[in-house]
């Protein structure tokens, strides 16, 4: 049976944007002692937008900007969708593309006008052995996306992606109550860095592909911490089933409660608190 006090705590969280799926998560919740966040979508808004595009000599910005909308526009990354954005914002006119992959944590890539041209992160040059173009200032903290023409880097995008204006206070509150806050991203550590330094958070966790969370989670487990993981859910249900208690946020719902042990919550990061008051408040009451 449920305790009656449990089932009241569950449905007031219900109402505050917190759906608890696992009431054993709920229970786990008193003891984590660290919350590992996911940046993109989580603590970040997950709406990037493009700030600057540099094209080699020979190839116009335009043009750069044109192809990567092209190979861009069936993927539903947030990064995606901000290249798309930009392209329709300029007006500029989008090539037809095709044969369209895609490889989680490295880019997508399409044939458009007879040529493959790949968009992606350090991941994408690392697999074509490709130098980057010249690195700019302004890329520092920043999301740099290279744009290749069958293997040959033409371009570069860089998008910044806004920190959420609440996860200040969601990193401020949980170390308040003790608990250590830590960042995990696929996105490369000068990214990851200036979003954490943004949020005061010091363990940064950089460069991890989705399909490796999930041994971050275990291996932060194995050093005898209770973890809890907080992610978007797109990407992030092997490391939320990973975890001792697995939080879901915002859109990424579907994904999630596949997931075992997740408290869904609203796209507020400050609802993983929520969770843990909501935690501390009904298992103090029953013993
Ligand atoms: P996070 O872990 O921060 O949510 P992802 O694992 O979704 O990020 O992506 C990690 C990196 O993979 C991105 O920063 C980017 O470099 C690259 N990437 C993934 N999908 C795409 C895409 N559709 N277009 C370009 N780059 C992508
Ligand atoms: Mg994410």
């Amino acid at each position: 049976a449920i305790p009656l006090v449990v089932s009241i705590a569950t449905e007031r969280a219900a109402r505050g944007g917190v759906l608890v799926t696992d009431r054993l998560a709920l229970e786990r919740m008193r003891t984590v002692d660290t919350v590992l966040l996911d940046k993109t979508g989580t603590l970040t808004t997950g709406e990037p937008a493009l700030a600057a595009v540099r094209a080699t000599p020979g190839v116009g910005e335009e043009e750069v900007l044109a192809l990567a909308a092209a190979v861009e526009a069936p993927s539903e990354h947030p990064l995606a969708r901000a290249v798309v954005r930009a392209a329709a914002g300029r007006g500029l006119t989008v090539p037809d593309a095709g044969a369209f992959r895609s490889t989680p944590g490295v880019g997508v890539s399409a044939v458009v006008g007879g040529a493959r041209v790949a968009v992606g992160g350090p991941a994408l040059l690392a697999e074509h052995d490709a130098r980057p173009l010249p690195a700019d200032r302004s890329d520092e903290g920043r999301t740099v996306l290279h744009v290749l023409r069958d293997g040959e880097p033409i371009g570069v995008l860089t998008l910044a992606d806004a920190v959420r204006p609440e996860s200040r206070q969601a990193v401020a509150g949980l170390r308040a109550l003790g608990i250590e806050v830590a960042m995990i991203t696929g996105d490369a550590e000068p990214v990851a860095r200036t979003v954490a330094a943004e949020l005061g958070i010091d363990r940064v966790l950089a460069g991890v592909r989705p399909e490796r969370k999930n041994e971050e989670v275990a291996a932060l487990q194995r050093e005898g911490r209770t973890v809890a993981m907080v992610g978007d859910g797109v990407n992030d249900a092997p490391a939320l089933a990973q975890a001792d208690v697995g939080i879901a946020i915002g859109a990424g719902t579907d994904v999630a409660i596949g997931s075992a042990g997740v408290v869904l919550a609203s796209d507020d990061p400050r609802s993983v608190l929520s969770v843990i008051h909501l935690s501390r408040a009904a298992y103090r009451k029953m013993t």
